[in-house]
């Protein structure tokens, strides 16, 4: 079994990169390929703005505290500014512009009329009450008010937030204007404009993606075995999805670690980690594993679903799957990434495989407008058909350029938010 070099890990060590150095040099890779202005590619290394709040919470025992939060705007040029709003004590304004660079990129490659926007609360919501929760929400969506709005930047859940939070900054936002608005965040509870699927969503098109990568290097998904790390929310629609499709599931795991059965596992048996914390790891399987010896199992397809950074020059020379399809952001370090390169093992990216949660955002965004809800069918049907149009464009890149599936993701993306920029031109 081959090893990491020492080299290899001593420079990832010294320096894990910061989501925006990421995203700047993913930026800067797929420019290689492209004939794109310099000045474009200078421009979106930078965040159209930056909002930086500070927001005034009275606790329970009645005392005062002051939270920062952030809104970053990346680039608008395809339509508003769409992202996620995360509460975590672990925000920062680099990650929270980062992470917006990500946004719009993956906007791009599913051809959605938004741009990329991201913020957050440097907050840790377990420690507060929901009465606190609620009113730091509140007075979150009134700081960001002449930034946000249906037509300007459309926020929607992330790490630390859901539909309930959803609800309450989309009422207070639409209290202050007079009017219920509810295309002013995506991700609400379906009985207030929330889109049905919007839940199972990413981990909806992480399925699909995987399906049409297994057909794409014509394996039988009857005979294809696939190991998921986290069985999340997006970790166990994408397995069950699979399994559905014939696929067999035989490892899934938690926080606490992973169940194992070379038959297969009966997904749909599994409560997931949200549903009751525990209840993976505790299952009754054949055999139990560590989470880092379920990403060196030997199978087809490995689905990294639980965090960022668990697929680094410290086990990417042992992982033994011939595909890797990525459920969570950014699981894959850029060490990992060209260890897998050099090893011919193909790694689907995040941005296009777990872009379903944003595509039904715009979904649940048109059904807001239009104040008209769709079936759960109709939202799964053209989920499918939007997934498979990014896919057939992605394809495209790779097999003309001979390129990775993430140069090829980033090609694409890239290209559709550069043809903008250059047709709008440079404002003056
Ligand atoms: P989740 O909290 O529902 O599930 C995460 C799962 O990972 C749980 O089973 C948890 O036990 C497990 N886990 C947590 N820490 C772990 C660790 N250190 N090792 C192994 N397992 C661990 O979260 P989610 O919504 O499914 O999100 C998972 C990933 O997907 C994140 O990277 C998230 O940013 C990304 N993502 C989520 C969405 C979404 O809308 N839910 C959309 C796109 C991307």
């Amino acid at each position: 079994m081959a090893t990491a070099t020492a080299t290899e890990e001593d420079e990832e060590a010294q320096h894990e990169e910061s989501a925006l150095e990421t995203a700047r040099r993913q930026l800067a890779r797929a420019a290689e390929y492209l004939d794109v202005d310099e000045g474009t590619i200078e421009r979106l290394n930078h965040p159209d703005r930056v909002q930086r709040v500070s927001i005034p919470l009275q606790r329970d025992d009645g005392s005062t505290e002051v939270f920062t939060g952030y809104r970053a705007q990346h680039d608008s040029v395809r339509g508003p500014f769409k992202g996620g709003l995360r509460f975590h004590p672990g925000v920062t304004e680099e990650e929270c512009i980062g992470l917006s660079m990500w946004m719009t990129w993956k906007c791009a490659v599913m051809d959605l009329p938004f741009g990329g926007g991201k913020g957050g609360i440097v907050v840790d919501p377990k420690e507060l009450s929901e009465g606190e929760k609620e009113r730091l929400t509140r007075r979150f969506a009134e700081e960001l008010r002449d930034l946000i709005g249906p037509k300007h930047d459309i926020p929607a859940p992330d790490m630390g937030t859901g539909p309930q939070e959803m609800a309450w900054f989309m009422d207070a936002y639409s209290m202050q204007e007079g009017e219920t608005i509810p295309g002013v965040v995506t991700g609400k509870p379906p009985v207030i404009g929330g889109s049905y699927g919007r839940e199972e969503s990413p981990g909806r098109s992480v399925g699909i993606i995987a399906e049409q990568a297994i057909e794409y290097y014509d394996w039988d998904i009857a005979d294809t075995t696939v190991a998921v790390q986290g069985f999340g929310s997006v970790g166990a629609y994408a397995a069950r999805y699979l399994d559905e499709k014939g696929a067999k599931v035989v490892a899934v795991s938690d926080v606490d670690g992973a169940i194992f059965d070379p038959d297969g596992l009966d997904t749909q048996d599994v409560e997931d980690h949200d549903a009751r914390p525990g209840m993976v790891s505790g299952y009754d399987a054949p055999e139990s594993l560590s989470n880092e010896e379920l990403l060196e199992l030997d199978v087809d397809v490995l689905i990294p679903a639980a965090i960022g950074n668990v697929l680094t020059a410290d086990n990417a020379h042992d992982v033994q799957a011939d595909l890797i399809v990525e459920g969570a952001n950014g699981p894959t370090t850029t060490t990992a990434d060209e260890i897998f390169a050099e090893r011919g093992i193909p790694v689907v990216p995040d941005i296009l495989a777990n872009a379903g949660g944003v595509t039904v955002s715009y979904f649940e965004w048109l059904q807001d407008i239009n104040r008209r809800q769709w079936s759960l069918e109709r939202v799964n049907e053209e989920l499918h058909q939007e997934m498979l149009k990014a896919w057939t464009a992605v394809k495209a890149e790779v097999e003309a350029r001979d390129v990775t599936w993430r140069e090829a993701t980033y090609i694409v993306a890239l290209s559709r938010v550069a043809e903008a920029h250059e047709a709008r031109g440079l404002w003056p």
